[in-house]
């Protein structure tokens, strides 16, 4: 057997395992064994580059390759192992921008070996949109990662025209291809770059903090469309594949994630959501319904009565880094003989499965995890409704108000519980910036404070009780 095609044999395999990882990542359960697939994949992938011969030689600038590994280990190992949870969509913003960024210096360099040893062969179209959608995705991320880190503001930059300006800049940047395509000019392709950097930027800025983790999304399967563009370029099948899969799945990631928002892919690009604060922050609405609070014992007093108990957690339990006690609240209300299962909103927190994850860190068993659709079903059956940091993703206005900005999300109604405990810090809106009608609900009493706390509190007294 040749050594070209031992090494797409190795190529094969690798291929594979993205596949049955992307199948593992799928459940909670298998997500770990999933990454772990990948990262195997991976390795091989990467060891078998090592002994390919390229136009009949082997790799060239082997130390230099190492060097850049080893800088990149050095780097993001100690990144990845310290990242907060909730810093956690920042950190693939930014690694997904490095990923477009490297598909872009591929097609780059591809660009100018292809002018300087054929100058007469014009470049192909694969190469000039890995420059683009690879730039894009680079300097898109760059904002996003700012947004998200507070280095810029999280509300929409808006400017008159903006979408106006944006389509003509993106239209400047196909004609550009065009040209670049027929002429076969390298100034032009350094034009093409400067473009699709603008663009990058001016995509990003007029989407709001809230909407950001979505455009992560669509950036990371833009830089999926970039690697595959790539992978044509260099005639690497294996890059192609891994590629396609990126962008597939972060398309498929974005749209479901548009739609448990209740809004569509284009509201979300284009909207500008998140512009404006409506919520008051008062205690009291203008009608003169107020909300009504009490103490974290006496909502372990609540929680002792209860027997049938359901825990709804937001993007406020990672905040508050409450995963493991609200864990040994449930086991402790479980061992007296109270049922107690988590509701689990497809959005709630800031990315895609947060509230999967944050529990299974505190090894809360996967069958306690249920669900929105499910948890609705069960929810006019329980005593109460413990709300733990989570506020857009269980407020009404969602059904009953066609004028809110979150009219349309589905939503896990705990208002049909008998009693709801809302545990937050203050009367701020969630990421939405809405009011809630939850809170005035006269189901509902409010525990202040900071939710680790409360919890911790909570639990205190259910042991005394
Ligand atoms: P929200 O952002 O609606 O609300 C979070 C709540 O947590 C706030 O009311 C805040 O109130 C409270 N909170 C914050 N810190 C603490 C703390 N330390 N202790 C106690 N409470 C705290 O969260 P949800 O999870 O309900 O909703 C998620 C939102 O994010 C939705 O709007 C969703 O569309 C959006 N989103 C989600 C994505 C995802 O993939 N998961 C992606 C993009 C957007 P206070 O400040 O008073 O404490």
């Amino acid at each position: 057997m040749s050594r070209e095609t031992l090494i797409d044999l190795f190529y094969l395999f690798s291929a594979t395992t993205f596949v049955l990882a992307l199948k593992g990542l799928g459940s909670p359960k298998r997500a770990r064994y999933g990454n772990m697939v990948a990262a195997f994949g991976m390795l091989v992938a990467v060891v078998a580059t090592f002994f390919k011969y390229v136009d009949g030689h082997p790799l060239h600038h082997v130390w230099l390759i190492l060097l850049a590994m080893l800088i990149g280990v050095l780097v993001a190992v100690p990144v990845a192992r310290f990242v907060k949870m909730t810093a956690m969509p920042q950190l693939v913003a930014i690694f997904n921008g490095v990923g477009g960024g490297a598909a872009c210096l591929v097609s780059i360099t591809e660009f100018v070996h292809i002018k300087a040893s054929h100058p007469a062969t014009y470049v192909t179209l694969e190469v000039l949109l890995g420059v683009l959608i690879g730039t894009v995705s680079f300097s898109g991320s760059a904002i996003a990662f700012a947004k998200l880190q507070e280095l810029v503001t999280g509300r929409p930059i808006t400017y008159p025209a903006q979408q106006f300006i944006n389509a003509i800049i993106g239209a400047g940047a196909l004609v550009l291809i065009v040209v670049i395509l027929v002429t076969g000019s390298e100034v032009l392709l350094w034009i093409l770059l400067l473009l699709a950097f603008v663009l990058g930027i001016a995509f990003v800025l007029p989407i709001g903090g809230a909407d950001v983790p979505v455009l992560i999304s669509l950036l990371n399967a833009f830089t999926g469309l970039a690697v595959a563009a790539s992978g044509f370029t260099l005639g690497s099948n294996l890059l192609i594949v891994a590629g396609t899969l990126v962008g597939a799945s972060g398309i498929l990631l974005t749209r479901l994630m548009s739609k448990a928002m209740g809004r569509s892919l284009s509201n979300v690009l284009f909207s500008a959501f998140g512009s404006v604060i409506t919520a008051s922050g008062d205690t009291t609405r203008d009608d003169g319904r107020t909300v009504r609070s009490g103490s974290p014992e006496d909502a372990g007093v609540m929680l002792n009565y209860a027997s049938r108990v359901v825990i709804i957690p937001g993007y406020g339990l990672a905040v508050a880094q409450a995963q493991h006690v609200v864990r040994e609240l449930a086991e402790e209300l479980e061992s007296k003989g109270i049922e107690v299962f988590f509701a689990i909103h497809p959005v709630a927190g800031r990315m895609p499965g947060h509230m999967n994850v944050l529990l299974a860190e505190a090894n809360v068993p996967y069958e306690q995890l249920i669900e929105m659709d499910e948890a609705n079903a069960e929810l006019s059956t329980a005593d109460v409704a413990l709300v733990v940091g989570a506020n857009d993703t269980v407020n009404p206005a969602a059904v009953d108000d066609k004028t809110s900005p979150i009219y349309g999300m589905p939503i896990i109604h705990a208002d049909l519980a008998e009693n709801v405990l809302f545990l937050k810090r203050s009367m701020r809106p969630g990421f939405a910036g809405i009011e809630n009608e939850l809170l005035y609900n006269p189901k509902t009493t409010l525990i202040f404070g900071d939710a680790k706390d409360t919890l911790t509190k909570i639990l205190a007294t259910v042991k005394t009780g």
